[in-house]
């Protein structure tokens, strides 16, 4: 089933319209950015442990093909909806374009709370996931990723089923794979490192120091504990960290080591050495840098106020709302956005993708050195943009993707400049 689906999200269509009217996009400009080129909907069945027959509503968008493959993660989760993948896959157009990688934007959900699956229930449904959406990806086509509760396990299922399908081994039709079947060294914690080198290229930039700036995360996923133990090893000060059962706050610093080594398997409030708080409180904290890393619309119109950090890093996708956004940028907060500051994810799926169509793997030092070059580059553009047009750097790096963009549809014949 297939279907043209509406603009894309408040926030992006917010920037989109102050961008479009200060740079003067044209009307087809403006929706060729503001409309996915596919939006794919399959209702999958599943036949459960129990016998029974569950029906989980999965989907696929694949915003803008103009620069390359689209490419993107697949979230499970219980909010997965039409309008949310379809914002996600937005972003990572964006997101693809800004760090300059040959690829475009796609994203994909399957409406299910994986925690209530057993182990087998999940790997079925994985598995129908890709032979459902067989026939629309592929490794020059759109390729796949972990997101929001999948991981490299998952990838290696649906990878084993695409290559069953198709009868030929094709590991850059997912990333973020194992590393025995094709995965990349690094892949694991890169939109982490990305995220740290962004924001040592921003403090470098505003002429401060790394060390001992405090730092609070939400979110001690994948995500958030890479980040947190990155950011120790480079002399910050990690002061509070939470999960999804709460948080837990030291103003002398937390033992970031002894979080990350017990993480597996307890919360961050068992395994202790702060005092007890909530995911709300640890927004509002007095410290250098916020960190929301786990889900959506976090820093929003009811809190915006309360927000005391000078620097907030957008480790997950659209932690913040379109009015706190407003807002942030009026008080003068400098928010590091999440297609800068997380891009470091797809940029290794990219060199991990292009170590699978090579068939040849680099070392971990090499991955990490590319990387780095991605991020600062990235990082430099946007830099450059916001000085000129005095904006944000969402503003900025907005501009930088969407010029890349529409650049792309211009060279193809899409879209036609007139002469001046
Ligand atoms: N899910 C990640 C993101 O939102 C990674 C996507 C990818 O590697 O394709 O950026």
């Amino acid at each position: 089933m297939q279907e043209k689906s509406e603009v894309v999200c408040e926030v992006c269509k917010l920037q989109l319209d102050k961008i479009a009217e200060a740079r003067h996009l044209t009307e087809l400009e403006l929706k060729v950015l503001n409309q996915p080129k596919r939006v794919i909907n399959i209702n999958i069945p599943i036949i459960m442990d129990d016998g029974s027959t569950r029906i989980f509503p999965a989907y696929r968008v694949q915003y803008n093909d103009a620069r390359g493959p689209t490419k993107g993660g697949i979230r499970f989760h219980p909010k997965v909806n039409k309008k949310e993948i379809n914002e996600l896959a937005f972003l990572m157009s964006l997101k693809c374009a800004l760090v300059d990688i040959p690829l475009s934007g796609g994203k994909g959900g399957v409406q299910v709370n994986p925690r209530e699956l057993s182990e087998g229930e999940l790997q079925r449904l994985s598995r129908a996931y890709i032979r459902e959406f067989a026939p629309f990806i592929g490794p020059d086509r759109d390729i796949p990723a972990p997101d929001v509760n999948t991981n490299p396990k998952v990838m290696g299922w649906m990878l084993d089923e695409y290559e069953k399908i198709t009868g030929k081994k094709a590991p850059g039709v997912i990333t973020g794979k194992p590393l025995t079947i094709g995965g990349s060294r690094g892949r694991l914690y890169s939109t982490s490192l990305g995220g740290a080198i962004i924001l040592g290229e921003y403090m470098k930039s505003a002429g401060k120091g790394g060390k001992g700036t405090t730092v609070a995360i939400q979110g001690f996923g994948n995500v958030g504990s890479h980040l947190a133990r990155i950011l120790d090893e480079w002399g910050y000060k990690i002061v509070a960290v939470s999960d999804s059962k709460g948080g837990i706050y030291n103003k002398s610093g937390l033992d970031v080591k002894k979080l990350v080594k017990e993480n597996d398997g307890k919360n961050v409030q068992e395994i202790g050495g702060g005092e007890k708080i909530s995911n709300e409180e640890l927004l509002e904290l007095g410290v250098d840098v916020v960190v929301p890393a786990a889900i959506e619309n976090v820093i929003n119109i009811k809190n915006m106020k309360n927000i005391r950090a000078k620097i907030v890093l957008e480790m997950a996708n659209g932690p913040v709302t379109t009015g706190a956004d407003d807002y942030l940028e009026e008080k003068g907060v400098v928010v590091l956005p999440d297609i800068l500051a997380n891009s470091g994810g797809v940029v290794v799926s990219y060199l991990e993708w292009v170590q699978n169509q090579c068939n040849y793997y680099w070392k971990e030092d090499e991955v990490n050195r590319k990387l780095e070059e991605y991020m600062g580059h990235a990082f430099a553009e946007t830099e450059k943009v916001r000085a000129e047009a005095k904006g944000s750097y969402r503003r900025a790096a907005y501009i930088v993707a969407i010029k890349r963009i529409l650049k792309a549809e211009e060279d193809r014949g899409i879209i036609v400049k007139k002469k001046a």
